[in-house]
């Protein structure tokens, strides 16, 4: 786990009225680690955003489409300005620009970047759902919630390590590991 010290380039960044959101990142083409890498870069240069935390790496083996290779995932928490919806076209710009291509739903991707929280927020519309529709399910995404933020209170009322324990139990979690890249 790595987090801004204080001093360092970001402290001071987006004071007032910035809400607490959690980014769910994955890659699995070429170099994924560099992509996430660059994506954190990135997302950590906007002047309405502070990177506060990042968790390990972790591999996960591919859900859905089968015939692609295993995914690197992290979770970013940041703190923000930005409204839910210009989050959202903010890392859609990212994705872009290192060379997402929309090809198949669950395909592989260079690299996927998905709001799961925002604040207490929930929201539903055609574009944006919070938090998000598939997380709960997912072992990339509540291993690392749970790595930075276990006692984080969800919009359900309840933690990351709750929900993490209710996955385990449905014995339908996908194969995930730390990553010893
Ligand atoms: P997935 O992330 O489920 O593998 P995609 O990244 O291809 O699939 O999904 C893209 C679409 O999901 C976007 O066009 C976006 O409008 C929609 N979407 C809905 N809720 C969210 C969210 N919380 N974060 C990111 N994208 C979302
Ligand atoms: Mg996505």
């Amino acid at each position: 786990m790595w987090l801004w010290r204080s001093g360092e380039e970001g402290a001071g960044k987006v004071s007032e009225g910035g809400q607490q959101a959690f980014i769910g990142m994955g890659s699995n083409l070429g170099d994924r680690r560099s992509f996430l890498e660059k994506a954190s870069q990135e997302i950590g240069n906007h002047p309405q955003v502070r990177v506060i935390r990042l968790s390990s790496l972790y591999e996960t083996e591919p859900v859905g489409y089968l015939d692609q290779g295993w995914f690197l995932n992290q979770v970013m928490e940041i703190e923000t300005t930005l409204k839910p919806e210009e989050l959202l076209s903010f890392l859609q710009g990212i994705e872009d620009k290192l060379g997402r291509k929309r090809l198949i739903r669950w395909g592989p991707r260079v690299i996927d970047l998905d709001i799961l929280l925002y604040g207490k927020l929930t929201i539903e519309s055609p574009e944006l759902i919070i938090p998000h529709p598939r997380m709960y399910e997912r072992g990339f995404v509540m291993i690392p919630l749970q790595e930075i933020a276990p006692d984080l209170i969800h919009p359900d009322g309840k933690t990351s390590r709750e929900h993490l324990e209710m996955l385990k139990k449905t014995e339908k979690m996908e194969k995930v590991r730390l990553f010893q890249g």
